[in-house]
């Protein structure tokens, strides 16, 4: 029997016309080798992490079901981002057209110089957790953490979910 991994990925981008790259990132995840999308959240827009002079971004996330194994998988993220006109910057968490990050992996825990699984800003970003919450309400994640009990921590009230 063949078994599917699933894995989480988050979305983002505030250029470049933001809501249709992170919908396009949505429908190229679709076509990957040995993978399909299985569902995805509502698009959020919410401030940007760190430097404060620049756009707003449009946030998501998405299930995918999987056989390649984590690596490939990444490998495969970073081809969509570069093929959607993404310049890796010096500045960190400057401005980009499209970050895919893989947040979590079934339950994976991995700490390589390539491939940090759960992904490092999970358990932080509201951007993220709220997402999340939208697709899996009941998830418990790989710290034991209910993702329900983790989000009433957050203040929400500059993350907006858009009706796109
Ligand atoms: P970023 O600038 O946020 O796109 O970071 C990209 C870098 O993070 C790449 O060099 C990846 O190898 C590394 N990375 C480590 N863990 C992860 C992860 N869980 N998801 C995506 N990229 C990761």
């Amino acid at each position: 029997m063949t078994t599917y991994s699933t894995v989480y990925v988050g979305l983002g981008s505030n250029q470049g016309h933001p809501i249709h790259q992170v919908k396009q990132a949505l429908l190229t995840l679709d076509t990957l080798p040995c993978t399909h999308l299985e569902t995805h959240s509502a698009l959020y827009c919410g401030p940007p992490l760190g430097p404060q002079n620049q756009p707003d971004y449009i946030n998501a996330v998405a299930i995918l079901k999987t056989l390649l194994p984590p690596l490939a998988l990444l490998y495969e993220l970073q081809a969509i981002e570069n093929k959607q006109g993404r310049v890796r910057q010096i500045q960190r968490w400057g401005p980009r057209t499209l970050d895919l990050d893989m947040l979590l992996y079934e339950n994976k825990q991995l700490n390589t110089p390539l491939l940090t699984l759960p992904h490092p800003g999970l358990y932080k970003r509201a951007f993220v957790l709220f997402p999340l919450y939208d697709c899996v309400p009941n998830l418990v994640l790989p710290n034991e953490q209910r993702l329900s009990d983790l989000i009433q921590r957050f203040v929400v009230k500059e993350l907006h979910k858009l009706n796109v």
